[in-house]
C-alpha cells in the first residue's frame, strides 16, 4: 500500500468517526441518507452545504425534517440520474471491451479450425490411419462447436450493448427533460436552483464575481385577462426569448416561476449585469406585440428587472433575496425599469 493511500484511508475513517459522532451529538439516526449528507459536511465536497448546514449544528437546531429537505436538495434527482448515467456508460464501455476480446476469440478459434481441416487433409491423403483421422474430425467438430458458441454468445452481448446505449440516450433525454420548461425551453426551476449552488460555489472558491438578474413581466394579469391565457403563454414565451438573445453562452437563463424569470452570470460584476439588464428591457419594449391567432395588435409589453452581485458572506437565499428587493424598487419605480442591489453599484438604478 502507498503512502498516498494510507493517508486517504486515514482521512476517510477519520472523517466517519467525525460524521458517527456528529449524528450521535445531533440526536440523529446514522441512516444512509444522514450519513451521505453529514460526510459532504465533514470532507467539505460541497462548500454551499458546508455553509448551510454549519449555523444548524452550531446551534444543535437540526432535526430530522430538515436533514432530509437538506439531502433532497443536494443528493436527490439529478445526482441519482448522474450516477445512473455513470453506471451505464460505465457498463457499455465494459461490454465493448469484453466484445472486442471475445472477436479477438473468435479470430483465433477460426484459424484453429483452418489448421485443424489443413492438417486433416494431409492426413487424409498421406495416411489411412482412420482412427487419427477419427480423432482429428472430433476436434473439428467441436472447435466448430465452440466457434458456433462464441457467435451466438457475440450476438447476445451486441444485443445487451445496443440496450445499454439506448438507455444511456433515454436517461440523458429524461435529463434534458427534467431540467427544461415546457413552455418556454429554457431552464426550469430546478435547474436555476442547481445552477445557483454550482455557481456560488465556484464563485466563493475562484474569488470570481457572479451576478444575478431577475426579470417579472409587468401587468401581465391585465394581458391574460384582456387576451386570455394562450395569449399569455405567447407573450412569456416572448420574453424569454429576449432574454435567450441578449445571453450569452456562459449565462443561464431560466423561468423562475409563472411570468418571472432569471439569469444567472457567472465571471461577471453587477454594472455588466445591470447593464445587460437594461439591454433586455429596451428590447421588449421595442417589439409590437401581434396575437397570433388574430392577428390584432396587442400594443407592447415590458419587463421590471432587479441586479444583485454575489458578495462572499452571502448565502444563495441573500443573493436572491438582493436581487428580488431590487425587482421590487423597479417596480415600485413606476416597472419597465432596471434596479440593483450590490455595494458596489449602490444608486445606480436606472431607465
Ligand atoms: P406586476 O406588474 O406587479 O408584476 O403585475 P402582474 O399582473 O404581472 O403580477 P401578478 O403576480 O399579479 O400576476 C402574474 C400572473 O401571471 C398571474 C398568473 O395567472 C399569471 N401566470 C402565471 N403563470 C402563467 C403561465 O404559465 N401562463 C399564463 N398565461 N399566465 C401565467
Ligand atoms: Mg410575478
Ligand atoms: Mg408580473
Amino acid at each position: 500500500m502507498s503512502t498516498a493511500t494510507k493517508v486517504t484511508g486515514k482521512n476517510n475513517q477519520q472523517q466517519a468517526q467525525k460524521v458517527i459522532k456528529l449524528l450521535d451529538e445531533l440526536g440523529l439516526d446514522a441512516s444512509p441518507d444522514n450519513y451521505q449528507l453529514f460526510h459532504a459536511y465533514v470532507s467539505g465536497e460541497k462548500p454551499s452545504l458546508a455553509k448551510e448546514i454549519r449555523p444548524l449544528i452550531k446551534d444543535k437546531a437540526l432535526d430530522q425534517t430538515q436533514c432530509t429537505t437538506l439531502h433532497k436538495r443536494y443528493f436527490a434527482g439529478t445526482d441519482l440520474t448522474d450516477q445512473a448515467l455513470k453506471a451505464g456508460g460505465k457498463f457499455s464501455k465494459e461490454l465493448g471491451t469484453v466484445l472486442r476480446m471475445l472477436s479477438a476469440a473468435e479470430r483465433n478459434t477460426v484459424e484453429y479450425e483452418k489448421t485443424l481441416s489443413g492438417a486433416t487433409d494431409i492426413l487424409a491423403q498421406a495416411n489411412d490411419d482412420k482412427s487419427l483421422k477419427e480423432m482429428v474430425d472430433t476436434l473439428l467438430a467441436a472447435t466448430t462447436k465452440m466457434q458456433d458458441h462464441t457467435q451466438q454468445l457475440e450476438k447476445k452481448l451486441n444485443k445487451t450493448t445496443d440496450e445499454v446505449n439506448s438507455l444511456r440516450t433515454n436517461l440523458e433525454q429524461v435529463r434534458t427533460e427534467a431540467m427544461t420548461d415546457a413552455l418556454t425551453g429554457i431552464a426550469n426551476r430546478k435547474r436555476f436552483d442547481e445552477s445557483m449552488l454550482l455557481h456560488c460555489s465556484a464563485s466563493e472558491e475562484g474569488e470570481k464575481p457572479l451576478s444575478l438578474i431577475l426579470c417579472d413581466i409587468d401587468h401581465f394579469k391585465r394581458f391574460n385577462d384582456t387576451w386570455g391565457h394562450q395569449t399569455g403563454d405567447q407573450i412569456i414565451r416572448f420574453v424569454a426569448s429576449c432574454l435567450q438573445r441578449h445571453a450569452s453562452k456562459s449565462h443561464l437563463v431560466a423561468r423562475y416561476g409563472g411570468e418571472e424569470f432569471a439569469v444567472i452570470m457567472p465571471d461577471t460584476d453587477g454594472q455588466t449585469a445591470f447593464d445587460l439588464a437594461d439591454n433586455i428591457r429596451a428590447s421588449v419594449e421595442s417589439k409590437k406585440l401581434l396575437r397570433k391567432s388574430t392577428n390584432e395588435d396587442m400594443g407592447t409589453v415590458t419587463v421590471s428587472l432587479g441586479v444583485a452581485q454575489f458578495s462572499q458572506n452571502d448565502s444563495i437565499e441573500d443573493l436572491i433575496e438582493h436581487a428580488d428587493e431590487a425587482l421590487y424598487r423597479s417596480k415600485h419605480a413606476g416597472r419597465n425599469k432596471v434596479s440593483i442591489n450590490s455595494d458596489a453599484a449602490k444608486g445606480r438604478d436606472a431607465a
